[in-house]
């Protein structure tokens, strides 16, 4: 299932950018701004999709589906991302029914599926995980980057105060640096208006600060969409589940994770956006997605445990990381509620 994300991630980015063409298109189609279209090798492009229909049918179907991944209307239907209605909602306090109604598909996936708008639709993701791959690159050529970590509740301190600032601006502050939208806007400036708005250059510090300072750390420490996800993902069906019998116990799992999730000792919390890199990263069926709700591994066996342990995988820079991991999974089991004694 893991690898369906990246056509669907390439998807989402390519009608991001193929919406606001398509509009902006269907627009000069209407000024009847012939000259514009066939100027332009993007919109003689589109304009050839258009051939066969006359102008103003042309133009009734480019307007089919507006927006972006903020909000989107696609043939009237009309859906939102939730912060868009939190934000809405605590600026007017006022509750718009169509607006409400323009959120349930989102919520409703991610209480059932997770985080899957983080790991599967959102544009800011895609360009991360390239980021990753270059910031991997670079500790190979020997650039030790940092791996600064802030407090996971940062994001709802920021989510809340967004909220409150917004409500003295009497205005939505948090789609201003909130990626996704700053992405789609960005692309619906550089295509109306031939020019970037100042959005880039939050995407390229958040791009930057990556590679130096803190891994993944706008998702994990500071995007308010995200933790409004993570708190609707709380009790979802979709897990990442460990197949003991299947685990090698290489380790590989745990450095590969964005969020720091350490999806072979831990249970996951409502932080894993299901990306499946553990997955793909993994002996086949070890790890795996499954219907459940709940997640823990206390069943794991002590040598299990214990070899996990001693275990020294492939990702030697991270080896004590793992065993600090390990050892902090091996204090938790003791617990006294599964009687479990664990050997020095
Ligand atoms: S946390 Fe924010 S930026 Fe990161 S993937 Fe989720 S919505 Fe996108
Ligand atoms: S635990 Fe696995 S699926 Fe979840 S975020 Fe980490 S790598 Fe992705």
């Amino acid at each position: 299932m893991h690898k369906l994300r990246r056509p669907i991630q390439i998807f989402v980015f390519l009608l991001i950018i193929a919406i606001p063409l398509i509009n902006f298109y269907g627009i000069k189609l209407q000024q009847k701004d012939d000259y514009a279209i066939k100027d332009s090798w993007i919109y003689s492009e589109i304009h050839s999709f258009f051939e066969g229909y006359d102008r103003s049918e042309a133009v009734e179907l480019t307007h089919k589906v507006k927006g972006s991944v903020w909000s989107m209307d696609i043939m009237g239907f009309k859906v939102s991302d939730p912060l868009a209605f939190i934000e809405s909602t605590t600026i007017t306090m006022y509750l718009y029914l169509p607006l409400l109604m323009s959120i349930i598909i989102p919520v409703v996936l991610t209480v059932i599926l997770g985080k899957v708008y983080c790991g599967w639709i959102c544009p800011m993701n895609l360009i991360l995980e390239f980021n990753d791959k270059i910031r991997s690159l670079l500790n190979k050529i020997g650039y030790n980057s940092r791996d600064i970590r802030f407090s996971k509740n940062t994001k709802y301190f920021v989510l809340v105060f967004g909220l409150i600032l917004a409500i003295f601006a009497g205005r939505p502050l948090l789609a201003l640096i909130y990626p996704p939208a700053v992405i789609s806007r960005e692309i619906f400036y550089r295509v109306y208006n031939g020019v970037w708005g100042v959005g880039v250059t939050l995407i390229g510090f958040i791009l930057f600060f990556e590679l130096v300072f803190s891994r993944r750390w706008w998702c994990r420490y500071i995007c308010p969409g995200g933790a409004v996800y993570t708190l609707l993902s709380h009790f979802r069906l979709l897990r990442i589940k460990l197949n003991k019998s299947q685990c090698d116990l290489c380790g590989d799992c745990i450095p590969v994770c964005p969020y720091d999730l350490k999806p072979m000792t831990k249970k996951l919390t409502a932080g894993c956006d299901q990306c499946g890199l553990c997955i793909s990263v993994c002996k086949p069926g070890a790890l795996k997605y499954t219907l459940s709700t709940n997640n823990n591994y206390r069943n794991s066996t002590l040598q299990q445990r214990k070899t996990i342990v001693a275990s020294n995988g492939i990702y030697k820079k991270r080896i004590t990381e793992k065993q600090e991991v390990v050892k902090d999974f091996l204090i938790n089991e003791k617990s006294p509620k599964n009687n479990m004694v664990v050997e020095k």
